[in-house]
């Protein structure tokens, strides 16, 4: 029965001995929106600059060879992180935001016809949400929500209502940034399944907080950002079943992604991954993030989840005892994150003003207006939780907020 030696996780997060504001110990509590970065990962990238920068794959010296080898080393190390069958199957993109407009304007746009149906859930993030329905304008598909409940669990019902023989692929989000809900995702996969459709599981806020299997959950697309899972910005993974991947065609052209191109004969393209890796990636990112996942798999995800879910039980409890403050999604399956608003009070004044006593959570819509919506409010105030949180500083961020309301209300 290990526990999370938080003080030992803490050391890794120089960031998080920081004052702002003068000289107010900065309590952190936004790492759904980016997660902080341990020592070691931003070590690993300067090491990169400081000993083997140059391009990769093209090159045929030294360091070029290292570089590759690091970069391709971070890419089984993510194979591994999903227990994904194949490195062939790990596209490195910029983020979710870029995977999914991959699968949308390479597999969408090629595979769907008029007519066909993609579903969407209430709680998609944007990223989630404006790919489809940019396509949805070219191919004259249809856009169709899975709506959820009051308290933020999806509508299995409906989906299963949803699921007709027109829908072509399931998009939904594994742990919603908005509401935190943890969704069935393994069970929606197989309902897809069974009704011939595809589904893409945006993984941003789930990797982070629990061990992901992409073969367990049998997902044809899985989706994440490096950022949130404590690795850098500027990187991300598509996974794909490699019989999609392989037939899908590239999406950016350029150099990378080819195996001959010529002004008679056209292009040949390069085998899976690089078919989908136009240009120089993002190499630092990619060496920074398998470094990431090398601190994750030290640190243990299996003491993370407890430890965290440890956090959002105690912060839930207090929370609860702020005199009109209400818990937007309030599922029994949560992960990283809880959404509030305050009876008289602006979510964006409690951002402001609690900030100055040091705490940052994250105010406003957080690119899922339409969910915000379904529960009838504009914006929210989230505080999100990860491995370096402590039950003290959620006291301190209740305590501040109490503070705060005093002052606008
Ligand atoms: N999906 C979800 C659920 C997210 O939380 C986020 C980031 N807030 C994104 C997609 C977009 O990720 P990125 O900005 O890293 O592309």
């Amino acid at each position: 029965n290990l526990m999370l030696d938080v003080v030992r996780v803490r050391e890794d997060f120089p960031i998080l001995e920081r004052r702002v504001h003068g000289d107010v110990p900065l309590i952190y509590l936004d790492s759904a929106a980016t997660s902080q970065t341990p020592t070691a990962v931003i070590d690993a990238m300067s090491a990169y600059y400081r000993t083997i920068n140059s391009n990769i794959h093209r090159g045929l010296h030294s360091l070029a060879d290292e570089a590759t080898a690091a970069y391709e080393g971070s890419r089984e190390k993510v194979r591994n992180f999903i227990n994904a069958r194949l490195t062939r199957e790990i596209i490195f993109t910029r983020g979710t935001t870029e995977a999914i407009n991959l699968v949308a304007n390479s597999w969408g746009a090629n595979w769907l016809n008029a007519g066909d149906e993609v579903l969407i859930s209430v709680m998609e993030h944007h990223a989630n949400i404006v790919p489809w329905q940019l396509l949805a304008e070219r191919l004259d598909i249809t856009l169709k929500v899975i709506p959820c409940d009051d308290d933020g669990v999806l509508d299995m019902n409906a989906y299963r209502d949803l699921l007709g023989e027109k829908v072509r692929l399931v998009c939904v989000n594994h742990v919603s940034n908005a509401l935190g809900s943890i969704n069935p995702v393994a069970e929606m996969a197989r309902l897809a399944h069974e009704h011939d459709a595809l589904i893409l599981i945006d993984g941003a806020q789930a990797v982070p907080h629990q061990q992901v299997d992409v073969r367990a959950i049998d997902a044809d697309f899985y989706v994440f950002s490096g950022h949130k899972m404590y690795g850098p910005t500027g990187v991300g993974v598509l996974y794909g079943k490699e019989a999609l991947l392989e037939a899908m065609p590239p999406w950016q052209g350029g150099g990378e992604m080819i195996r001959t191109v010529s002004f008679e004969n056209g292009t040949l393209f390069a085998d899976l991954p690089y078919k989908f890796e136009a240009g120089t990636p993002a190499i630092a990112e990619v060496i920074g993030l398998g470094k990431a996942i090398d601190w994750l798999d030290c640190t243990h995800m299996g003491l993370i989840t407890r430890w965290e879910q440890q956090l959002m039980t105690h912060a839930t409890e207090r929370m609860l005892q702020v005199d009109g403050l209400r818990i937007i999604g309030s599922s029994p399956n949560k992960a990283g994150a809880i959404s509030f608003v305050v009876d008289g009070a602006h979510a964006q004044d409690i951002g402001l003003l609690i900030d100055q006593l040091g705490v940052a959570i994250r105010t406003g819509h957080h690119c899922a207006q339409p969910v915000l919506r379904r529960f009838g409010v504009d914006a929210t105030c989230r505080a999100s939780f990860a491995a370096y949180n402590t039950p003290e500083e959620i006291d301190l961020f209740v305590d501040a907020l109490e503070r705060v309301l005093t002052m606008v209300r």
